[in-house]
Order: C-alpha cells, then sequence, then structure tokens
C-alpha cells in the first residue's frame, strides 16, 4: 500500500472541497449548444448528399477489382471523382490517395491497388479524430454461386467484378455523409484543436482491406486517434420487412463496459440529444450486427477507439446486389445521421483529449482514500484542460449517472462513494466549455494461477 499518496491525498481532501464550492460560484452553467456547432450541423445539406450519392451510384460498380481505366464506370473512375470532389469542395482540405499494394489473397483473387480517398483538416494539434465510410462496392448475387452451400463467390477468380454494384446505400450513403462533412467542417471556418480525418475505404467488401492496411500504419507510426466514427448503410429509413424508422439511428460499440469505443457511444448519444434532439440514438453493446462487420474494426482492432452507425432497419433484400439503387434511399434520413455525426465530431475535435487514468505500470489510478471507503481519483493533467467533470454509477448500470465538475486539479477525493459498488470515470473541460470523452477507471483483469494438485 502506498501510503505517502494516502497521506498527501488526505491533506489536499478539504482544499479540494474549498475550490471545488468556489468553482461552481465562479464558472458560469456551460451553454446546452455551442453556436458554432449548430450552425456547423445546419449547414449539412440533404440536397448535396443526394447529388454526391447519386454520382457515386452512377459509376454501375465501384468493386475494388473493378475497371481502373474508364473514366465513367467501375472503381478508378469513381476514386479520381472522389478526390477531385473534395479537392473542390475546400482549399482547407489537404486530399490524397491512400495506397497499397495488396497481394492476392482471399476474396483479393489478384494483386491489387487498394486506395482509400482521404481529405485531411489540419488541427492545432496532431491528434486525430475520423469520419469514414467504404467507397467499394459488390454484386455477388449476379456471379454463378461457387462451391456450393457456403462457398464464397468472390474467392473464385472468374468472379465478374464488371457487374452492375451501384451501391448506392452500401456504401454510397456513408462515403456521401463523410464527403459532406469534409466539405462542411473545411467551411465552417472553426479552428478545430484536433485534426480531421475524412477517408472512404477500398476493400471493404473483401475484408475491410483498406481500412486495415490504414489503421494498421497508423499504429505502427504511433499516430494518436481518439475516435472513429464509421459509418456503412446508413441512408435508408425503410426496412425490408415494410417497416419504416426515420427518427432513430443503431450505434455499435466493441466492449467492455468501460472501453473507450463504449466510451465514445456514450459521447455521440449525449452530443446528438442537445444538437439534434429529434433523434435518437440506439446505443448497441456489441460490435455490429450479427456476423457481420465493418471498417471500424479495423481501428478497434488496432486499439483505436471507433464505432459504426447502421440505419434502423436494413434492407437485406437490396444489399450487394444490382438492386442497391437510389429510390431505395431517404436523403432526409441520411442528412439526419449526417448532423449527428457532425455535431459529436466537432465537439470531440473541440474539446481537449481524454485524460489519463493509468499509471506507466498500465493500473488504473484509483484508490479507497484514507478511510478505505472514498473514491480516491488521480489523472495526468490534460493540455487545454481548465476544469474536469467526474463521473460516476453505480456498478451494474452502463450508463453514467452522476457527475461533478471540479478545477484545475488532478486527484479528486469523494467521501463515502466506494470503488467497490460504483465505476469512476473522468473527462476534461476546454476553455471555451467543450468536454472530452470519458476516461472510466476500469478494475484490471484478475489473473488466475494454476492449482497444483497432488498426483
Ligand atoms: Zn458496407
Amino acid at each position: 500500500m502506498d501510503r505517502s499518496r494516502h497521506f498527501r491525498l488526505a491533506l489536499v481532501t478539504p482544499l479540494l472541497a474549498l475550490s471545488t464550492t468556489m468553482l461552481r460560484a465562479q464558472v458560469a452553467p456551460r451553454p446546452d449548444a455551442d453556436p458554432r456547432i449548430t450552425a456547423l450541423v445546419a449547414a449539412v445539406s440533404q440536397e448535396r448528399l443526394r447529388d454526391v450519392a447519386t454520382r457515386l451510384a452512377g459509376f454501375g460498380t465501384r468493386s475494388t477489382l473493378s475497371d481502373t481505366v474508364s473514366t465513367t464506370r467501375g472503381i478508378g473512375a469513381a476514386r479520381r471523382w472522389i478526390h477531385a470532389e473534395l479537392t473542390r469542395s475546400s482549399p482547407r482540405l489537404q486530399v490524397s490517395f491512400d495506397r497499397h499494394h495488396v497481394a492476392q489473397q482471399g476474396r483479393i483473387t489478384r494483386d491489387v491497388d487498394v486506395v482509400n480517398v482521404m481529405a485531411v483538416l489540419p488541427g492545432r494539434s496532431a491528434r486525430r479524430v475520423y469520419i469514414s465510410g467504404h467507397y467499394d462496392s459488390v454484386n455477388p448475387r449476379a456471379n454463378a454461386p461457387q462451391g456450393g452451400a457456403g462457398g464464397d463467390a468472390q474467392a473464385n477468380r472468374a468472379f465478374d467484378h464488371n457487374v452492375d454494384a451501384p451501391g448506392a446505400n452500401d456504401d454510397g450513403s456513408g462515403t456521401a455523409l463523410t464527403m459532406e462533412l469534409a466539405r462542411v467542417f473545411a467551411q465552417s471556418g472553426i479552428e478545430f484543436d484536433a485534426t480531421l480525418v475524412f477517408i472512404t475505404w477500398a476493400g471493404e467488401e473483401q475484408g475491410l482491406i483498406g481500412s486495415m492496411a490504414h489503421a494498421t500504419r497508423l499504429a505502427a507510426d504511433r499516430v494518436v486517434v481518439e475516435a472513429n466514427f464509421n459509418n456503412d448503410i446508413i441512408g435508408s429509413s425503410l426496412g425490408g420487412n415494410g417497416i419504416v424508422d426515420g427518427e432513430s439511428v443503431k450505434l455499435y460499440s466493441l466492449g467492455p463496459d468501460d472501453s473507450m469505443s463504449r466510451s465514445l457511444a456514450r459521447y455521440i448519444a449525449r452530443i446528438a440529444s442537445v444538437y439534434v434532439p429529434s433523434h435518437r440514438i440506439r446505443l448497441m453493446a456489441r460490435e455490429d450486427r450479427f456476423g457481420r462487420g465493418s471498417d471500424h474494426s479495423s481501428f478497434t482492432a488496432n486499439d483505436f477507439p471507433a464505432v459504426v452507425f447502421r440505419e434502423a432497419n436494413e434492407n437485406y433484400f437490396r444489399q450487394h446486389s444490382a438492386e442497391d439503387k437510389l429510390e431505395g434511399m431517404d436523403f432526409a434520413y441520411l442528412a439526419q445521421n449526417a448532423r449527428v455525426n457532425a455535431a459529436a465530431a466537432a465537439s470531440a475535435a473541440l474539446a481537449p483529449p481524454a485524460p489519463n487514468v493509468v499509471s506507466e505500470r498500465g493500473q488504473p489510478r484509483i484508490g479507497r482514500g484514507t478511510t478505505g471507503y472514498d473514491a480516491a481519483l488521480q489523472w495526468g493533467a490534460t493540455p487545454g484542460a481548465v476544469a474536469y467533470r467526474i463521473y460516476w454509477r453505480d456498478a451494474w448500470t452502463n450508463d453514467w449517472e452522476q457527475s461533478q465538475v471540479v478545477g484545475a486539479v488532478t486527484q479528486f477525493v469523494l467521501p463515502n462513494v466506494s470503488i467497490d459498488d460504483y465505476v469512476f470515470g473522468v473527462a476534461a473541460i476546454g476553455g471555451d466549455g467543450q468536454e472530452s470523452l470519458v476516461s472510466a477507471y476500469v478494475s484490471p483483469v484478475r489473473r488466475m494461477t494454476e492449482v497444483k494438485l497432488v498426483p
């Protein structure tokens, strides 16, 4: 037991209590909405989302192994148009092809360039917030089934990658959303603290190839990525079962409960309730739909927080077929989902980074204080933070129930709130009132010892 630390905490506790009281009297209540973000959200254009999705579907197919030479059809024409359109959107965007020469493997039946198209909006700091969708499409249904039941048609070299695969919704919707937010953020004139990356992936339909190549390189280069807002099948409100839901969106995130991906999901729901109050965020405590996936998993696989948005009620009959057309889409609904992404990404990019609540040895910096029944919290100072907000909740629930703003301190004691009964977290608050994601204190996984039995 670290007695010196407990002694130090005991000394500072009365001072902290005093400064908190003073802070409450001194700091004006945080506004419900930041007018800069309100204006940014209002700039999302339903018409432009329709125009972009229309152009994307007009390439006939955007299959990763389709034609790259034509100027009107196939993935080559599509990515050159995306690049040109992003470049045209704003001189503030740094637009590039993120090219990966991928060897033949699985559904990649020949060596091929998998090319993501990215637009970077530099912030004051290098830490990154990603917004993404995949621009490739696929149509296995027009190809004869290979290898019998359960066979993977795409793994066959005879697979025809040039058949119609308009991919209006999968994932023209996520691509249009990403491109529209690139325009809106760059044209907003807001100086963000985080660097925003708007990226459209290729190779998703072959196993998240483009995003995995990109995220693996980010990890190798030790780039700090605070969030990936991935969007895949996000533009239709009419399900294949005839049920219409244009007022909610599903948001999936990989656990456990207090992973940073879950923290990101809760953050998005909270921010959306301020800026897009008519839209309901349905938090899903799972990585994705049953047995299905998308590019956010390339980020979580590299320990970056990530979530995926999915429309409320999908039409499975249109997906991965020549029927994934514009007439199946609802651009008012896609615009609402774009506004949710815009509000939460802008908040996160304006706020300071989330505090570090883990010691150099990887242990959560939380203790029971001098009494043994307190919550004694410590965290690292966050650049740009003028205050912090402590969160806690009953250990059985999965969203924060209580919070308290504390000053520009890096430790705090909640008396008689036992760390055995509650979960705790802390967020950083910036000078303009924006709050970071919450970092939770996670109990280390218990390492079990093998029991040796007498033979
Ligand atoms: Zn998709």
